[in-house]
């Protein structure tokens, strides 16, 4: 189901499971490696287009939710504004929403634009894990330092650091571990 109004998404208070990130993270990709469908997630498109919140219904079970990329460059200031009410108005009414995934490409180092959506999160109280993308990219040396990196800049700004999966979509890295942590959950 894609809707662009949280008033219009699913009402049978499945628990739901985020996935958000900017722009190119890989985050069509990692849903649909998630999945195991070529073409489920579309990516994401250009800016200015009709934002849409997409539904994916689990085994009857819990949803996947697709939200928008953020942090295109070239969006005017009117454009972001929009696009920011339209993700806090997602995450502030959602009340089935159990987890927010927020995608990192594994290459970059910590960007202003995720940790400020971070910190978003946690004043929000709406629970997150990182999921780091692109780790095929990466020698296994590299990927460590730069997870390394990662975790010593989110220590300045939180007691611990978050739950994070290291993914990669090309050889589906991280797909067991990402899904049995939302079974186990939805378990609990
Ligand atoms: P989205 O905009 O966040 O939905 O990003 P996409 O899933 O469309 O991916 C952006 C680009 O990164 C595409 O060219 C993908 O082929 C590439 N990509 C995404 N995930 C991976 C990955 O795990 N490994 C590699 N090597 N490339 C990836």
């Amino acid at each position: 189901m894609s809707n662009s109004e949280v008033a219009k998404c699913p009402k049978d208070r499945l628990p739901e499971y985020a996935f958000i990130g900017r722009s190119n993270v890989g985050k069509s990709s990692l849903i649909n490696m998630l999945m195991e469908r070529k073409n489920l997630a579309k990516t994401s498109g250009r800016p200015g287009k009709t934002q849409l919140i997409n539904h994916f219904i689990i085994n009857k079970n819990w949803y996947l939710v697709d939200l928008p990329g953020y942090g295109y460059a070239r969006v005017s200031k009117k454009a972001k504004k929009t696009f920011q009410k339209f993700i806090t108005n997602y995450f502030e009414k959602r009340k089935q929403l159990v987890l927010a995934f927020v995608l990192v490409d594994c290459r970059h180092e910590p960007q202003p634009i995720d940790l400020e959506f971070m910190q978003y999160l946690g004043e929000s109280q709406i629970p997150f894990s990182i999921a780091f993308t692109k780790a095929d990219k990466l020698k296994p040396n590299a990927l460590q330092r730069n997870i390394e990196a990662y975790k010593e800049r989110l220590l300045q700004d939180w007691e611990e650091m978050p739950h994070y999966f290291i993914t990669s979509s090309s050889n589906s890295t991280g797909r067991e571990d990402l899904l049995d942590y939302i079974d186990r959950i939805n378990e609990e």
